[in-house]
C-alpha cells in the first residue's frame, strides 16, 4: 500500500523503515516505536503511515484515521502492560502545543504516576 509521504519528514522516513528506530508494532495504517528521548519508563510514539502535519490536518483530511490512531494507542498501551494502571496520551499540536515533529503522532507515556498540569 502506498501512503501520503513528505520528503525530508523524519516520521515518514520511519514509516518507510529508512530511519533506525525500535518498532514495537505496525498495522496497515500506523507504526508504533520507542521515543528516542523517553520522559517515563514507557514512552512510545504512534504515528499514522499517511503524513498529516498535525491533529488539525488529520481531522480535516481523514477524520476516520484519528479513530484508528487512538484505537491503536490502546492496543499498544495494553501490550506494554499499561492497561491496568493507566497512562497518558498526548498529541502536541502546533507551536503552542509544543509540537516539534510536523507529522501527527500520539505519545503513550506510562510506567509512573503523571502529574497535572503539564508544563
Ligand atoms: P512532539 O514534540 O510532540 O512533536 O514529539 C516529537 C517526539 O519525537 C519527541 O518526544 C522526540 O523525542 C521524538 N523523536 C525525535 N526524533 C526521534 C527519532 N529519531 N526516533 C524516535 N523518536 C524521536
Ligand atoms: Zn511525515
Amino acid at each position: 500500500m502506498t501512503h501520503i509521504s513528505v520528503d525530508g519528514c523524519l516520521f515518514c522516513q520511519i514509516v518507510a523503515h529508512q530511519a533506525p528506530v525500535n518498532v514495537i508494532r505496525e498495522t496497515a495504517w500506523t507504526v508504533a516505536f520507542t521515543d528516542i528521548a523517553p520522559v517515563a519508563p514507557t514512552h512510545v510514539l504512534v504515528v499514522t503511515k499517511d503524513h498529516h502535519n498535525n491533529l488539525e490536518a488529520l481531522v480535516g483530511q481523514d477524520p476516520g484515521l484519528l479513530g484508528t490512531l487512538m484505537a491503536e494507542v490502546t492496543v499498544v498501551a495494553d501490550d506494554q502492560g499499561l492497561g491496568e494502571d493507566g497512562y497518558r496520551v498526548v498529541i502536541n499540536t502546533g507551536i503552542d502545543g509544543g509540537q516539534t515533529v510536523e507529522h501527527v503522532h500520539a505519545h503513550i507515556i506510562g510506567g509512573r504516576p503523571m502529574t497535572w498540569p503539564p508544563g
